[in-house]
């Protein structure tokens, strides 16, 4: 309930920045006027600091109070700076700025209206000034900027903002209470000076809360609102790693409940301590805050010296000149601090933009030069470590140009991007590694493996200190562990730059890791192209196929072109079932049939269906097939697997289906869960004659004209020549299976571009491409495909990688069915089914019409690889816009 005001404030403050910053404006300056109204003889002028009564000190107490105030002082110097560090090393500059410059700022104005309200005046500020930026938190705002800024619309922006409001409202809260009460128990210290700063601590609290719940937000909502890009009405910042350290924070930023209640019990005491405090020893307005109006002699000196009637410069100037000690230590600290954030901070930010240089001073590419020479700002991770060493690593700054990607381009990207994710970039220092020890100890300290440089931690893994395997993982960064891991690799390698056309970055990792690929050194890209539409049971598919085989694409393109000009495809799922053949051994043959009758029994069978069917939602038993060789049984699992091509299920389901034979027969020696009686992955005809995955059958009867107008054949030609090449010739060849053109051809291709496992392809492909003479007078053209082991699958295995995704989406079939387990993976085999008949129309046609030479000499030669030849005399013949393409490998 408490979070849901929260959230509501927030979600308000968000929605209403105008009202709520001229608001809180307009009630900040009434107060302030107010006050100084009230406490107008305290104020005298811009340029006059009035002289006090109370402002004779007594001069022991001087020289401990000018110690406390420098140390004071001093300390809020380096917590400001430690705090920009901070936020600097989240490598955001607009964190940095947002929550910065609004916090002080608001925090101050706040802090200023508080005071006079209460009814001091502004010459206590100098003294609790340092006391006031201590209490500055600017974590706080910079969480809830990361919030804000992890929207991608304005609707959004509200509902983070709220959202932020909702998780660290309630915690703040506690917290200013908790602040307040503890730094309220130093102004019963009865010590003046620290009586002095406890009481503006407490107030600054009380302001920097305020401004935190009220101002901050909706300044906040206003920003980003004006930071947007109008024409394009997408956000000017880059949002992927900051959203990615929230997801990250999120969970931390709730807060501990434990904490929250020891806080609660901490307030409810420190409340009964301030009661009995002010009772008993009685509130006098006189030591309210008499504190506040302290100053030291030579001030009051100072003051005595100065006209009121001096003009402003000449004021400020005379203040200047008569600076005392404990302002000028202070001074000088913050100016050699600011010193170092500004120039030696960001010299090491050049120094890398040097490196970057260089590094881009290869790429002939002058576009990519000027963008990486105009990169202004590189945020860099700095540790105290860093600094000893003078090495680093740069993260990427969030400005949306990403000109520090541009110079690695040529090495690390071969594409556009192809996925939202915007990898860290990683630069290598030139500076010698630390000490193997220092490594260690850093990598085992809470800056962990990731503030280590990258020789650092290619000498980590070198000594066996971190598996080469577990690069990402430690380093809790994919494109870092696969950066270090190619470098691993490139050293051992003859050719060190062969890696150099790998591509690794701008990739996903995510999705890979622990499901898809181990050891990653990149990524393969590989064309995609589209065949279609292909008019199929009425609707129209566009077929993605990744392939290097020129032709391929056009020729599956022809023959999409045929059937949908003939009406389409109809075609049918006729069976299902996934299956994993295990293979079993008994002491005696007998025991062995005997098994195998007593699972053949309906009831025996039932038993064994439903302790399979417990280890999946979607995994169905449907039947065995047995097969006996011996004292060895091969018990052959089919069970429908929904949507998923189902392996991982089918090994599941058999190894406990196993087991529970095994307890009814003990004697039974489980030899392999896979004893090749699956089968998968290799050529058999189990497959072909009992079915794996999905088995198909598809149709489309073309009419003459059409075989004529877009195959350039005849139905005669095209029936002979199936006889004489898919049947008989296959038969010669001893085939199972292969009664077809070129099935593998456009079922490989549409499996790598949906993510199937391309291994099985070899079942997939089984395929019986029939043709025969139709009509009154056998002028057209019928033709069928029988496809009886498709093994894919809409979810699992590569399906969830984001391209592969992408290009079951494009088919309408990405993930499970809601409606119907299993109907996805089914259109999709009809897709592919389908697809491969386009195929064969069109690779068929090509042969009978003589064409097949002619076209891949023209089509599927690369170019590139003939010009580059010694022998190459007309490289310009072979580089040729390449024409209508009519046939592919067969
Ligand atoms: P899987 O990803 O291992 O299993 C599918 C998962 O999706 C299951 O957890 C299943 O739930 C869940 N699921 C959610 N909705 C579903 C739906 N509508 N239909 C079906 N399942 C749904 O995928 P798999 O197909 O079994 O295995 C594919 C992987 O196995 C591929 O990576 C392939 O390369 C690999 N493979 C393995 C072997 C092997 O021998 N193990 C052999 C060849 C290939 P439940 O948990 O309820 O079932």
């Amino acid at each position: 309930m408490l979070s849901g005001l929260f959230r509501a404030h927030g979600q308000f403050c968000a929605s209403h920045p105008w009202e709520v910053i001229i608001g809180t404006i307009t009630i900040t300056l009434c107060l302030m006027s107010m006050s100084l109204f009230t406490s107008s003889e305290k104020v005298c002028g811009w340029n006059y600091i009035c002289p006090h009564e109370d402002l004779q000190l007594n001069p022991d107490v001087k020289s401990s109070d000018l110690i406390i105030m420098t140390i004071t002082r001093c300390l809020a110097v380096i917590y400001i700076y430690l705090q920009f560090r901070n936020l600097r090393r989240l490598g955001s500059k607009y964190l940095l700025g947002i929550s910065g410059v609004f916090t002080i700022f608001s925090s101050f104005v706040f802090s200023m209206a508080v005071i006079h309200l209460l009814g001091n005046d502004l010459t206590g500020l100098d003294e609790a000034l340092p006391f006031f930026l201590l209490l500055i938190d600017l974590s706080k705002a910079s969480a809830l900027a990361r919030f804000a800024l992890s929207s991608s619309s304005p609707e959004e922006v509200k509902d983070n903002i709220a959202k932020g409001m909702a998780i660290i409202g309630p915690s703040i809260t506690l917290d200013a209470i908790v602040e307040t009460l503890v730094i309220g128990v130093g102004t019963l210290s009865g010590l003046r000076q620290l009586e002095t700063m406890c009481c503006f601590g407490c107030l600054s609290v009380i302001a920097n809360y305020l401004a935190f719940m009220t101002f901050y937000p909706a300044c906040l909502a206003l920003v980003l609102e004006l930071s947007r890009d109008r024409n394009q009405g997408k956000p000017l910042w880059q949002l992927q790693k900051i959203s990615k350290i929230l997801q990250e924070e999120e969970e931390e930023k709730k807060p501990n409940p434990v904490t929250q209640r020891v806080k609660i019990i901490m307030s409810a005491g420190l409340v009964l301590v301030h009661a009995h405090s002010r009772f008993s020893a009685g509130f006098t307005s006189s030591n309210t805050n008499p504190t506040l109006n302290a100053r030291y002699p030579e001030q009051v000196f100072m003051d005595k010296q100065i006209n009121p009637d001096l003009p402003l410069w000449q004021f400020y100037f005379f203040k200047l000149l008569t600076f005392n000690t404990e302002y000028s230590i202070t001074l000088c600290l913050a100016i050699i601090l600011a010193i170092k954030y500004v120039f030696m901070d960001d010299s090491v930010d050049r120094e890398v933009q040097k490196l970057l240089q260089s590094h881009s001073d290869s790429s002939t590419d002058t576009n990519n030069e000027s963008k990486s020479q105009s990169n202004g700002h590189v945020p860099v991770i700095m540790t105290e470590e860093d600094f000893k060493h003078d090495a680093s690593f740069i993260i990427g700054g969030d400005d949306s140009d990403d000109s520090d990607y541009d110079s690695k381009e040529d090495k690390e990207t071969q594409t556009e991007t192809i996925c939202d994710f915007k990898p860290l970039d990683l630069v290598k220092t030139s500076l010698p590694p630390r000490s193997l020890e220092d490594c260690l100890v850093t990598m085992k300290s809470d800056e962990g493996p990731n503030s280590l440089t990258d020789d650092e931690i290619l000498m980590l893994v070198e000594k066996k200190h971190i598996p080469a395997y577990k690069l990402e993982n430690m380093l809790s960064n994919h494109v870092r562990g696969v950066d270090i891991r190619r470098k691993l690799i490139s050293e051992n390698l003859l050719d060190k730059e062969s890696l150099n056309k790998l591509p690794f970055m701008q990739y996903d990792y995510t999705f890979v890791e622990g499901a898809c690929c181990e050891n990653v050194i990149g990524y393969m890209p590989v064309p995609v192209g589209v065949a279609g539409p292909l008019l199929l049971n009425n609707k129209k598919y566009y077929i993605p196929m990744a392939t290097t085989e020129g032709c391929l694409v056009a020729s599956t393109n022809r023959g999409c072109r045929a059937i949908e000009q003939s009406g389409g495809a109809q075609s049918t799922v006729i069976g299902e079932g996934m299956t994993r053949g295990p293979v079993v051994r008994f002491p005696k043959a007998k025991m062995a049939s005997e098994t195998k009758i007593w699972l053949e029994d309906k009831d025996n069978f039932e038993q064994v269906q439903e302790c399979f069917n417990t280890t999946s939602r979607f995994a169905r038993l449907q039947r065995l097939q047995i097969a006996q060789a011996g004292r060895l049984l091969y018990i052959r699992f089919v069970a429908s697997t929904g949507d998923a091509m189902g392996m991982n299920m089918l090994s599941k389901g058999s190894e406990k289906a196993l087991n529970f034979i095994a307890e009814k027969f003990p004697e039974m020696e489980i030899v392999s869960l896979s004893g090749n009686y699956c089968t998968d992955k290799k050529p058999a005809a189990i497959n072909w004659i009992e079915g794996r995955g999905k088995s198909v059958v598809t149709e489309v009867i073309i009419p003459a004209k059409i075989v004529t107008s877009v195959l350039k054949t005849t139905v005669q030609a095209l029936v002979e020549l199936n006889i004489n090449k898919n049947l008989i010739g296959s038969a010669m060849a001893g085939s199972i299976g292969g009664f077809n053109a070129h099935a593998a051809n456009i079922v490989t291709a549409i499996y790598i571009a949906t993510g199937q496992d391309p291994a099985q392809n070899i079942a997939s492909s089984n395929c019986m491409t029939l043709m025969e003479a139709t009509g009154d007078n056998n002028e057209n053209l019928h033709i069928t495909c029988t496809m009886p082991s498709i093994e894919l699958g809409t979810v699992g295995g590569g399906t969830v990688l984001p391209p592969q995704a992408a290009c079951l989406q494009m088919l309408g079939v990405k993930g499970a069915s809601l409606e119907r387990p299993g109907d996805n993976a089914r259109l999709l085999a009809e897709i592919v089914c389908s697809t491969v008949m386009a195929g064969e129309l069109s690779l068929m046609s090509a042969l009978a019409a003589g064409h097949l030479v002619k076209s891949h000499l023209k089509h599927n030669r690369s170019s590139l690889n003939v010009a580059a030849g010694p022998l190459s005399t007309k490289p310009s013949d072979t580089l040729k816009p390449p024409g209508t393409c009519t046939q592919s490998a067969s």
